[in-house]
């Protein structure tokens, strides 16, 4: 078998980033996905955000 993985991957997981953009200021900032199951603030205006909608994976 040639599978080779990079060294660490596997300590790695599932986590990843994405991109929220506040739908009232336009703000976007990164959040890791482990977050998305939560209502995120925006840093900008304090406004509430869905994660689950507003996250744009990259
Ligand atoms: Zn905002």
């Amino acid at each position: 078998m040639a599978d080779t993985h990079c060294p660490g991957f596997e300590s790695n997981k599932a986590l990843s980033e994405c991109t929220l953009k506040c739908p009232d200021c336009g703000k976007e900032w990164e959040i890791f996905s482990d977050e998305v199951d939560k209502d995120a603030k925006c840093p900008a205006c304090g406004g509430s955000v869905d994660a689950k909608t507003n996250c744009v994976k990259k």
